[in-house]
């Protein structure tokens, strides 16, 4: 009987644990780590952060979940990976500390034949002085909890505009290395469309701060459509979204100071520059989440696992070579590790290899670089084959072909709502193929096939985004044929 581990519970680390046990049955074990009792459909947080849904309808408790597919849960932390074993064991294994009320702090060693890292970010609101909801000045929409906060604080803001008062909201990245600005820019839409449905957004200024070149960017280089026969750039259209919705953009900047009044920020083009603000939600930079590793001695080997940065070294190409020279040949297939082939980082705990967009510094140093997103689609694929592989291998042995989701291949889709309102709201639907650009393959349309790389504004956008909460919440509750839809 072979043992999976797999750790994370969020949208790679459940859809892997789903598969795995649908595809092995009872033969064998499949096990999952995660801190949280709670699964969350994270793109809703956006929702819960303007106040249109309550946060209990993103979340669901995970543990009759894996009760009734008889996966073994353990609410809890891992803290290390130890690959090879201890001097008791020679089979690979994982300590873990429990966050389970019941067994708070106790720890324990799990052994696994194979194991999935999914652990997703540590949000990084360290990264900028007066950053974030715990200690800092900002809000964040990254967790329902952050999310409920959020919502409050702009509860505050219409009530200050119904009294008469002026009030400036800042919506963005709080780093020059942040991520998922799809996120935020979605989030400064909701915002802009539920102040037009208090009747206050006369009064209200809107700032949308970025460290992307330029808006529509969103960390992938930019896309081109092709809309009636004319070439129109994602920054073109995300320009018209924002002048009609009266939305003011800073780009290709970093907050580097954040105090209860003011956000002080450098920028590429125009230098350090300062806005005072009454309510800001600003993202923050992802990492790993510092797992460390130890060789059966106990020497400490956690550079051979992962990189600086903290996330999971895979099959990908971490050559030190310059923005020009990448290709989209270094981004991994499989995700396993390259020191431990039973080892699999996916999602967003996996490193990748080099930046998309062209990093920056500003004159006086600031680095302004998008870190590439991991969305929702290509992370549950990344998932979903390191579970296919595994079942692949104990099957058939050592020599089977892995499966691969290269994300230069994959196509993602990116539903951004404007405004949820089920007859006034909208959504920005964006699909794009490759996620990471192929400059080689597609190189007049900035590394992307123009057949499948479309943009479009509409309510029937607002009303998939809306089924997608449903499917996707029936799928992860593993309701039958849950495994119909897709990633
Ligand atoms: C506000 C917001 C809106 C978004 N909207 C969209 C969208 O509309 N579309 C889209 O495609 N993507 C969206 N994303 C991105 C999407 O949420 C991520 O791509 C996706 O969640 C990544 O999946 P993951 O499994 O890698 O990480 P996560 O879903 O974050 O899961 C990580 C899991 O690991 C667990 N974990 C953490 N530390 C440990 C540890 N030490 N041991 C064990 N477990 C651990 C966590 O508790 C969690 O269960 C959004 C992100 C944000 C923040």
């Amino acid at each position: 009987m072979a043992r999976i581990v797999i750790l994370g519970a969020g949208v790679a680390g459940h859809t892997a644990a789903l598969h795995a046990k649908r595809k092995l049955g009872a033969d064998h074990e499949v096990v999952v780590v995660s801190p949280n009792s709670k699964w969350n459909w994270i793109p809703s947080n956006i929702w819960v952060g303007v106040g249109r849904m309550p946060a209990e309808k993103v979340v669901f408790p995970l543990a009759p979940i894996y009760r009734r597919k008889h996966i073994e849960f353990h609410q809890a932390l891992a803290t290390a990976i130890r690959p090879d074993g201890d001097a008791e064991d020679a089979r690979g294994a994982v300590d873990i500390r429990y966050t389970d009320p019941k067994r708070s702090g106790q720890t324990a060693r799990l052994r696994y034949d194979y194991l999935i890292n999914a652990t997703g970010p540590k949000l990084r609101f360290e990264a900028t002085p007066g950053l974030g909801p715990d200690g800092g000045h900002t809000a964040s929409v990254c967790t329902p909890g952050h999310a409920v906060d959020a919502a409050a604080q702009l509860d505050d803001v219409i009530a200050r505009l119904r009294a008469g008062q002026r009030q400036t909201v800042v919506v963005g990245i709080g780093h020059g290395t942040c991520t998922c600005e799809g996120a935020a820019f979605e989030y400064a839409l909701n915002v802009d469309h539920e102040l037009r449905e208090a009747g206050v957004r006369d009064r209200a200024e809107v700032v949308y701060l970025s460290n992307e070149p330029e808006l529509g960017d969103f960390g992938v280089g930019g896309m081109v459509f092709e809309e009636k026969g004319r070439r129109v750039t994602s920054s073109e259209w995300m320009e018209s979204l924002f002048h009609e919705r009266d939305v003011r953009a800073i780009t290709h900047a970093a907050p580097t100071e954040i105090t209860d009044r003011v956000i002080h920020y450098d920028s590429v083009a125009d230098g350090p520059g300062s806005i005072e603000y009454d309510f800001a939600m600003l993202l923050p930079p992802f990492g790993g989440v510092g797992l460390e590793a130890y060789d059966r001695d106990g020497n400490d080997i956690t550079s051979e696992l992962f990189a600086p940065s903290g996330f999971m070294l895979v099959d990908a190409d971490y050559g030190d070579k310059p923005f020009d020279e990448w290709r989209a040949a270094d981004w991994p297939r499989t995700y396993r590790s390259p020191r431990n082939p039973n080892i699999f980082g996916v999602g967003i705990a996996f490193a990748p290899p080099h930046a998309i967009t062209r990093p920056a510094r500003t004159a006086a140093g600031v680095v302004v670089a998008p870190a590439p997103p991991r969305t929702g689609m290509p992370s549950g694929m990344m998932g979903k084959i390191a579970a296919f592989t595994i079942v692949d291998l104990i099957r058939q042995g050592g020599d089977a072909r892995p499966h691969e989701a290269p994300m230069p291949e994959l196509a993602a889709a990116c539903i951004a709502s404007t405004g949820a309102h089920m007859l006034r709201g909208s959504a920005a639907t964006m699909t794009m193929s490759p996620v990471v650009p192929d400059y080689q393959r597609y190189p007049d349309t900035a590394g992307r096939d123009i057949a499948e790389t479309r943009g479009e504004i509409g309510l029937a956008g607002h009303w998939l985004k809306r089924m997608l909460h449903t499917a996707f919440i029936y799928k992860a509750k593993a309701l039958p044929f849950w495994y119909l839809i897709p990633e």
